[in-house]
């Protein structure tokens, strides 16, 4: 069979190259010339059919000829287009299904993140002959080379617009649990009841470019703070949260807010303050079951007595103030208390009732009345007014225990009430009529500068502010500035 072929072949070539040689003189080419080439074409198609025949002879088997004999019907298949163009011809549309799944798996894996092949193959039926059939491994390729495919990510939507996009459900569930976590991280999870969001929260998955995925951890804070710019302050001496709220313009409230895991009371020099107000795309809610002490405020109950003026008091007894449990379920948005709801309460100390004792009596007028009494009642004079141990006292000493209540020799209006070097604590009264009055070594004052006071009104406590050995009042009168010795103006 080889043979015959062979022949076949062998004889058309030589045909073809007798048409050329009985063709070139009819052309009417120079004789001398014409048997050069007359050769040269001649070799030449020889030469052609030995390689033709040598190539022949070499595929020509029983394998082809069974093949070509099939080869000659076409039989169902399906053309695998992309935008139009055919790629490949197969017959089992199952062939594609596994190329395709198994292509998804391989770029999963070498992407490691989910994807989707956007398939924009189309299958048309067509007629195909066996040996226009592709295998599988080649549709594979074929399909790997023109394939398009889109990562599947998982977007997390907050009352409709989308705030990031991580790499699964899972990573945006842990997100949402990031943000409500922080601001639930100092409660006692005992007592949470629930914990929500203000916001509707969503997660769905969506095509996604690898660009657009973040990190769960970085998502999260872009949630909690609201935004992703960054300001910081780095803490010098002598800053207080005050002074540096008040220097970027913002209120105390927000620099704390701000830095949540700042100690307000007690900054470090170097350390970094945030000065970005967090406004938290997700709200978050908690509602918490707490048992509460709180205060209960005590009454004060007036004692009336005739001997006293009515602006004198004296405290008899101090109010205390009771305790209470309450026991409430209070809801707290982003840490701060928006809805209280008492339960139940019960009294763990009643209040103490603070007894007061005033006077019926309207008090004289706030003038001088050009007598003067004894400032100190009950006192004894320490000191007298006059030379002493080669120097000159200006006044008397009362001394009388710290405490003691100092009356107003006459009535009059305060010039001074403060520290006066060795006074201490003392206070200067105008009297009119060029008379004034001192009262030093106080341990408290009553009144103040401008105070308007009348004739025994209690004005100081006994003390030893100043230049002072022990608890006195060391006590002056000046008549047009001059001082004069007390004792002979006091009865
Ligand atoms: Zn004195």
């Amino acid at each position: 069979m080889k043979k015959l072929n062979l022949t076949f072949i062998k004889n058309l070539t030589l045909n073809k190259a007798d048409k050329i040689f009985k063709k070139l003189p009819e052309e009417g080419q120079e004789k001398q010339i014409i048997p050069f080439l007359l050769n040269k074409q001649i070799k030449g198609a020889i030469a052609l059919a030995c390689a033709t025949t040598l190539i022949l002879s070499g595929s020509y088997s029983l394998d082809y000829l069974d093949s070509h004999e099939n080869n000659v019907f076409s039989t169902d298949s399906f053309s695998i287009l992309a935008d139009g163009k055919e790629l490949c011809k197969i017959r089992d549309l199952e062939q594609l299904d596994t190329a395709l799944e198994e292509l998804e798996y391989d770029l999963e894996e070498k992407h490691q993140h989910d994807l989707s092949i956007e398939n924009n193959f189309q299958i048309e039926p067509s007629k195909a002959k066996d040996k226009e059939i592709i295998s599988g491994e080649e549709l594979y390729n074929i399909l790997a080379e023109n394939a398009s495919y889109s990562i599947l990510a998982d977007a997390i939507k907050v009352d409709g617009n989308q705030v990031g996009v991580v790499n699964s459900e899972l990573e945006a569930k842990n997100v949402v649990e990031k943000v409500k976590n922080y601001f639930t991280q100092n409660y006692d999870k005992e007592s949470v009841i629930e914990v929500n969001t203000k916001e509707k929260v969503e997660i769905s998955q969506i095509k996604a470019s690898n660009t657009d995925i973040q990190a769960a951890e970085e998502l999260a804070n872009y949630i909690i703070k609201g935004t992703d710019e960054e300001q910081k302050y780095v803490v010098e001496e002598g800053d207080t949260y005050w002074t540096i709220a008040e220097y970027f313009n913002m209120s105390l409230d927000e620099l704390i807010s701000a830095n949540p895991s700042s100690d307000s009371e007690n900054i470090q020099i170097g350390e970094e303050l945030n000065l970005v107000v967090p406004k938290p795309f997700i709200n978050v809610q908690v509602k918490r079951k707490v048992t509460q002490e709180e205060k209960m405020p005590f009454e004060t109950e007036y004692q009336y007595v005739s001997y006293m003026y009515n602006d004198e008091e004296v405290v008899e007894r101090s109010g205390k103030y009771g305790i209470s449990e309450i026991e409430a379920i209070i809801t707290e948005q982003n840490g701060i208390q928006i809805a209280k709801e008492t339960i139940s309460e019960s009294v763990i100390s009643e209040p103490t009732t603070k007894i007061v004792t005033t006077g019926t009596q309207d008090p004289p007028p706030r003038i001088g009345t050009g007598t003067f009494i004894n400032p100190l009642p009950g006192a004894m004079i320490s000191s007298r007014f006059g030379s002493r141990s080669g120097g000159f006292h200006r006044g008397i000493d009362l001394a009388k225990a710290t405490g003691s209540s100092i009356k107003a020799t006459d009535g009059g209006t305060v010039i001074s009430a403060g520290w006066d070097g060795s006074y201490g604590y003392s206070i200067l009264i105008n009297h009119g009529g060029g008379y004034s009055s001192r009262y030093a070594h106080c341990s408290d004052m009553y009144v103040s500068a401008g105070d308007k006071v009348y004739q025994g009104q209690i004005i100081a406590a006994v003390g030893s502010t100043g230049v002072s050995t022990g608890p006195h009042l060391h006590f002056e009168i000046m008549k047009y500035g001059s001082v004069v010795n007390p004792a002979s103006y006091i009865y």
